[in-house]
């Protein structure tokens, strides 16, 4: 079976096409140029295949894409009827990226895995047994927007505080350009130029990969009081910092104790295209 797997992030779409059990084409598109469904019509035209699966950055259920900050345009889209000849899977993408982590990377062989996606958003999902939580209305894992803060700033879902207010790449990136700027340094644009401003050797950009990882271990020792994972897996463009964040992130989970007496174990996604494998399990599956 020849499939495509298209994973709108918040700013990157990244797609593959597998055919049988290869990944044989992968690739990324600007989400400006997929706006809508039309734009994006005509942008898969170009492939072969026979099974079509969609992950958004955002919450969908039951083919309708309810929430995404993102693609504004394709909400309340009914998708499988919009690509009912290509069967369609439509899923939340940090559910396609635990399934992947389950099935072919670091989470394999794990009781309970929870996957935390760091990127524009932050996503996630978690797998149970094999399988997908999914809720009562398909809406579960958005670990995202969990309140780290009874007093935090306003987020895209319309609550406050929540750690995507905090962790999300706008959110975080804005807060560091004020005390960039507050203390005569060039702020960087984005999380890609923070890393490599404490790469370099600036003070203030570890200090403030230090304060992510704070923020981070707050939202893991929550999400380890509720599951007590065996593993959690954290994924997205962010994690490529992962050691430059992960010091502080241990400090605040042993901090609070909750987490620590459940020895939870954090690890970095090894595998590249987790989601794109997600979706490709699915599309097997069901
Ligand atoms: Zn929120």
């Amino acid at each position: 079976m020849k499939v495509l797997v298209v994973d709108f992030g918040g700013t990157r779409v990244k797609w593959g096409l597998f055919v049988n059990e290869d990944l044989e084409r992968k690739g990324t598109i600007g989400s400006r140029y997929i706006q809508n469904v039309k734009d994006f019509r005509s942008f898969i035209s170009q492939f072969n295949f026979e099974r079509l699966v969609l992950g958004f950055a955002g919450m969908v259920n039951d083919g309708i894409v309810i929430h995404a900050p993102n693609l504004p345009r394709w909400e309340g889209l009914n998708l499988y009827d919009e690509f009912k000849e290509y069967f369609p899977i439509i899923e939340n993408d940090a559910n396609l990226f635990i399934l992947g982590e389950y099935h072919f990377g670091v989470a394999k062989n794990h009781k309970v895995a929870v996957g935390i996606t760091l990127g524009t958003g932050v996503g996630g999902g978690i797998v149970i047994n094999g399988k997908l939580l999914r809720g009562k209305n398909g809406l579960a894992g958005e670990l995202g927007h969990i309140c780290i803060d009874i007093n935090g700033p306003p987020c895209n879902c319309g609550s406050y505080g929540c750690a995507e207010s905090f962790l999300g790449e706008v959110y975080f990136i804005e807060r560091v350009g004020r005390i960039f700027v507050r203390e005569g340094e060039s702020p960087p644009s984005d999380m890609k130029m923070l890393r490599e401003k404490a790469l370099m050797g600036s003070s203030l950009a570890k200090r403030m990969w230090d304060e992510y990882g704070k923020y981070l271990g707050i939202l893991i020792a929550n999400i380890s009081s509720v599951f007590d994972p065996n593993v959690i897996v954290l994924g997205g463009g962010v994690s490529n910092a992962y050691d430059l964040f992960k010091k502080s992130m241990f400090e605040e989970i042993k901090r609070r104790k909750v987490a620590y007496r459940y020895e939870t174990v954090v690890l970095k996604s090894s595998l590249e295209d987790s989601a794109l494998y997600g979706g490709f399990y699915l599309a097997n599956l069901l």
